[in-house]
């Protein structure tokens, strides 16, 4: 069933956009070259300096560039690495892929983000353990807090590799998201706030030597053409995503701009019923990647919504530690109430740029007219 309000709608975006983009994937088929050349040069060079970092160096897609980030601090198998349960799994895959192990951290209750204490304790609790870096998320757009962590993985020798998949445009206490670790991870999935037509990704970092290394990694280790300096892997962003990409972060902006004026309806219409709606930080400039409430009715509401013609997802149903691949990890069970409390109650409601304020209405009517049958 195609359902009238969608939760996500990748293709609205194109289509505002239509006439340049469709200019620019021309440009690209006419030039002959498809993989690795000035597109490619150009937005890494326009995505560092939107995100005030010295360099960027695109990747095959925002799992390859956690992958690639950690590889370039050195983390490998046999090490450990902390991260959240409450992410997408590709947050974990990414640390499996380089051989490490993930040791999960619990969750802020208020803002679904790793709780800088939780962190402290694990790093105390695990000390026999070769734990290497941590992995924090900007989960829905609003950024974890990135100083404290910061603070903390200085203080016991840790690298910091943000997961920014979420939170492309947010800010902390003035500076974005991704400025703040040793190295950041951008992922341009087509319905992230800034979506490519197919996959693509984005290390960036403010230290030459890992945005070198990640610059060897993705092609084969190579310093030259065919001169392999270290053991490589094929992980390139393509010209046609790059040509798209530099269009779309012209409008990120404006883009961001109305996803908070949406959030703010939704948060206008909402105030006041039982439900637990978003919350947003001091310190942050949140990008409401995803617009996530909490009802103990979470199923019932999210099948009326459905039954009314409104799409609605759970960002994410498992946590990772409960997923069969992860449940062998070293804490697996325990200390994790928070993330396993969230995944039971969330809904993602429709939120993207080319949503309308009448839909976003039209979706709260529908919320409350649940809540009053309840
Ligand atoms: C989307 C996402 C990723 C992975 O990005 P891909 O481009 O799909 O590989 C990683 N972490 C988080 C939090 C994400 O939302």
């Amino acid at each position: 069933m195609n359902l009238e309000i969608p939760q996500t709608n990748p293709r609205a975006n194109y289509l505002s956009r239509k006439i340049e983009i469709d200019q620019a994937i021309a440009k690209v088929m006419d030039s002959g070259w498809y993989i690795l050349g000035r597109e490619v040069a150009a937005f890494e060079q326009e995505f560092a300096a939107y995100n005030d970092v010295r360099s960027a160096v695109g990747v095959a897609s925002g799992t390859d560039a956690i992958q690639l980030s950690l590889r370039a601090c050195g983390v490998g198998p046999g090490d450990y690495v902390l991260t959240v349960p409450h992410t997408a799994v590709a947050t974990a895959a990414a640390i499996s892929m380089v051989g490490a192990n993930p040791i999960f951290v619990d969750i802020d209750r208020d803002v679904f983000t790793m709780d800088p204490n939780y962190l402290e304790d694990a790093i105390s609790k695990f000390a026999g353990y070769p734990i290497k870096a941590v992995v924090p998320v900007h989960i829905y757009g609003h950024p974890c807090d990135i100083s404290a962590i910061v603070e903390i993985a200085k203080r016991h020798s840790l690298f910091v590799v943000e997961d920014c998949a979420q939170s492309h445009g947010a800010s902390w206490n003035g500076k974005k998201t991704g400025s703040f670790g040793h190295m950041a991870a951008f992922s341009f999935y087509p319905t992230k706030n800034l979506g490519a037509l197919g996959d693509g990704g984005m290390v960036v970092t403010g230290d030459r030597e890992f945005a070198e290394r990640v610059r060897l990694l993705r092609e084969y280790g190579w310093e030259q053409r065919y001169v392999s300096k270290i053991k490589g892997v094929n992980s390139r962003l393509d010209e046609l995503q790059a040509a798209v990409l530099r269009i779309k972060l012209r409008y990120l902006d404006v883009d961001n701009d109305h996803r908070r004026r949406l959030a703010g309806l939704y948060q206008s219409f909402l105030a006041g019923s039982k439900l637990e709606l978003p919350q947003t930080k001091d310190s942050a400039v949140h990008v409401f990647h995803q617009y996530v409430i909490r009802s103990s009715e979470r199923d019932a509401l999210r099948a009326f919504l459905r039954s009314k013609g409104t799409e609605t997802l759970i960002h994410y149903p498992i946590p990772v530690h409960k997923q069969p691949a992860y449940t062998g990890c070293l804490n697996g069970g325990e200390g994790l109430s928070r993330s396993e409390e969230a995944a039971g109650k969330i809904l993602s409601l429709p939120m993207y740029p080319e949503l309308t304020e009448s839909q976003v209405q039209t979706v709260a009517m529908q919320i409350l007219s649940f809540i009053d049958h309840q």
